[in-house]
């Protein structure tokens, strides 16, 4: 017997990586078309594919189901001048809901911060520290305890008098 078709499994990379190519150019154009345009660029890229690993393992999720693009509201502050924090965001296949996540600085590629809404006020804020599955499912859980991160308590990102804003939250974090 004679084919030309390609063995099995070329022809499933070839056809994954096309299929990542188009859903990455359509998630993200941007990035997606300046990865190559500076060594920083592609520094940026590298790293953030590693981030999408890296949160993909931890959740138990396909590494294709998370997408790391620019956070439009968080920079980082570098060496050479501010630039844009990563805003990853984890879409389940299963239900199309979105979770979005930023990094927990306190514990660099290990930790996520879950953005949701504020308990108090509903405004978007990085509300609890999410380093497995199990603590996004007690996040969930009616039943399970509420952690509120110290990044979620600045007054700068809550409606005026909401109980979860704390004023001293905004200077601990100017002066950490
Ligand atoms: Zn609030």
């Amino acid at each position: 017997m004679t084919t030309t078709t390609p063995p099995g499994l070329a022809a499933g990379v070839a056809e994954r990586a096309l299929h990542a190519a188009r859903a990455y150019r359509a998630a993200d154009p941007h990035g997606f078309h300046r990865r190559h345009d500076t060594p920083e660029e592609w520094n940026r890229w590298a790293r953030r594919a590693r981030v999408a690993r890296t949160i993909a393992a931890a959740l138990q999720v396909p590494e294709n189901s998370v997408l790391v693009t620019d956070d439009p509201h968080r920079a980082y502050r570098t060496r050479t001048g501010p630039v844009p924090g990563d805003l990853i965001t984890v879409t389940d296949s299963a239900t199309g809901r979105a979770w979005r996540f930023i990094p927990d600085f306190t514990t660099p590629g290990e930790g996520w911060l879950l953005l949701d809404g504020c308990p108090g006020c509903a405004a978007e804020v990085p509300l609890t520290r999410i380093a497995t599955l199990a603590d996004l499912g007690e996040h969930l859980d009616p039943d399970g305890d509420l952690h509120v991160a110290d990044d979620a308590r600045d007054p700068a990102l809550h409606q005026p008098g909401c109980a979860f804003a704390t004023p001293d939250s905004a200077s601990r974090r100017r002066t950490s």
